[in-house]
């Protein structure tokens, strides 16, 4: 991102539920293994999200419920869930986990003290990049909705956070932090509005792993391997690659020139045989 390469980059992401951090995973593995610091931040625990067995046992009869499975109590449920969450995230070698105890729903205005935490996350990381979730009420077609969730008002929470972060305060008189770019994961936008995808092809299998993972939600190895085919699969189509993550930009790059990435000039080269074969995940050998 910066001309500097040798940059080491701290990123912060930060989300409203456990899951919602596997939608930029790849991304973050990425940059980990570069020696970038990554520290992602969940707004809730997720206790309310995802409950599949819960759900499943509560559409049964009452007689045919399972007693067992009704009494895990919402704590039990977020402590696997927290412990599944730790895992994905060291899939790609995060160990800076951050889970909140925001209640669920999220909102903003019942839990204003979510802005004053997340400003000293931000001054505690001082992060040169955030990657959070859309944080517009507009819904399909681009027209006006009313579905507020947890995603907005987490992303809300955490843009106000930014701003405050940003200013000094006569007051407090804590060193200020200016947050260089800001990206929103893009599975909360249309394919349409996204500005740019990352090829996490090298980071398929640790995506696969990760909604494996999520045991908590119900998932399994035939569900996980289908979702990241047809969701990071379905991007990476798009992309001319096999396996992407989309993100939007906050607000535009200023740059010294015209961009053109290595992987545009390479595809413009490419003869098509070589093409097919890379979209299908065949690796030419060297000659
Ligand atoms: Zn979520």
């Amino acid at each position: 991102m910066a001309s500097d390469s040798d940059q080491r980059l701290r990123i912060l992401v930060v989300v409203a539920h456990p899951h919602d951090f596997t939608h930029g995973a790849g991304t973050c593995g990425i940059h980990a293994s570069r020696g970038d610091t990554v520290t992602v931040v969940t707004m809730t625990n997720g206790s309310l999200t995802h409950n599949e067995r819960l759900h499943d046992e509560l559409m049964k009869p009452e007689s045919e419920r399972d007693q067992e499975a009704l009494n895990q109590s919402g704590e039990e449920y977020a402590e696997k869930k927290a412990a599944e969450f730790r895992e994905v995230c060291s899939l790609f070698g995060v160990d800076d986990v951050r889970v909140q105890m925001w209640p669920q729903p999220f909102r903003l205005e019942q839990h204003p003290g979510a802005v004053e935490k997340l400003v000293e996350i931000i001054l505690d990381v001082r992060p040169h990049v955030l990657i959070t979730q859309r944080p517009y009420y507009s819904g399909p077609h681009g027209m006006a909705s009313m579905a507020r969730d947890d995603h907005n008002e987490t992303a809300i929470a955490v843009t106000e956070a930014a701003g405050l972060a940003a200013t000094p305060d006569y007051g407090r008189q804590f060193r200020p932090h200016t947050i260089a770019a800001t990206f929103y994961l893009g599975v909360y936008f249309m394919r349409d509005e996204i500005d740019f995808f990352v090829d996490i092809g090298d980071w398929y299998e640790q995506r696969v792993q990760a909604e494996t993972l999520f045991e908590s939600q119900g998932h399994t190895e035939t569900f996980a391997r289908k979702r990241i085919d047809s969701t990071a699969g379905n991007w990476g189509w798009y992309a001319r690659t096999g396996y992407a993550e989309g993100f939007v930009r906050a607000r535009p790059d200023l740059l010294s020139s015209l961009f053109v990435p290595e992987s545009a000039l390479a595809r413009a080269a490419e003869p098509h045989e070589q093409h097919l074969n890379r979209m299908s995940g065949i690796v030419e050998s060297e000659t």
